[in-house]
């Protein structure tokens, strides 16, 4: 049995404009935790919220800079993720910029889902025919947790990582890639874990919340807030 550090009561403030992610996590989370919406914080506070920069070289650095940002911002207790693909072929790339990988990291004014398209060429163009067994890739979910700490300054208080793996599928010789309708981003290249056929995109969303790595870096925020339920 965990102690708890936290309690469920208290609410977080899932600071996520993608509302995908929003999604898996309320999902993940229902229960466990009482979160609310970036927007709900706002409006509740009356504050007006700038999205912080993103300059981290890692995973760790971005959802740092983002939780404790909107935590000072909003005088509350602050969850924020930050995730991405890296391919081992391509020397983990596209890492941090997975979002915006078609402009090198840059904002474009793309919708999501051009970007999405975008990005998704441009990383099945650069592994070319590269052979399936060099195909390996993991998705990567870091999420931290900001809140006040005992001198009144919000802060990091816990910073977690979870993995998916797989491997990006070489069109052709797997299928049709990109391949399947559900999740989002780098979901229809993404072929399941070390040798499924099937690709993130035609798991379910639940069959995907159970292997994820948003569930396996949730898996670890639980425990180490001891709010296992
Ligand atoms: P973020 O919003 O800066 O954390 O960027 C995350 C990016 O990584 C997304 O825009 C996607 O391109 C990619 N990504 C993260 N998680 C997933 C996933 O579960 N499936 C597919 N792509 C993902």
């Amino acid at each position: 049995m965990s102690t708890s550090i936290w309690d469920p009561a208290t609410p977080i403030v899932l600071a996520s404009g993608n509302p995908h992610k929003l999604e898996e996590m309320n999902a993940l989370l229902a229960g466990r935790l009482r979160f609310i919406s970036l927007t709900e914080a706002a409006a509740s506070r009356g504050v007006k919220i700038t999205e912080p920069a993103e300059p981290g070289q890692t995973f760790e650095a971005n959802a740092e800079i983002k939780a404790v940002s909107y935590a000072r911002q909003l005088g509350m207790a602050c969850l924020a993720d930050d995730s991405g693909l890296e391919i081992d072929a391509l020397g983990g790339r596209p890492g941090v910029i997975s979002s915006h990988y078609c402009t090198d990291g840059q904002e474009a004014g793309m919708t999501r889902v051009q970007r999405d398209t975008a990005n998704n060429q441009r990383v099945l163009a650069e592994l070319g025919d590269i052979a399936p067994a060099q195909r390996t890739a993991r998705f990567v979910c870091v999420l931290c947790l900001a809140a006040m700490d005992a001198t009144g300054q919000e802060r990091a208080i816990l910073t977690v990582r979870g993995t998916f793996e797989g491997r990006i599928g070489l069109p052709g010789t797997d299928g049709a890639i990109p391949r399947g309708t559900n999740g989002f981003g780098y979901d229809p290249l993404f072929l399941v874990g070390p040798a499924s056929t099937q690709t993130s995109a035609e798991l379910s969303p639940q069959a995907k919340n159970r292997l994820s790595h948003r569930a396996a870096a949730v898996e670890q925020l639980v425990d180490r807030l001891g709010v296992r339920a």
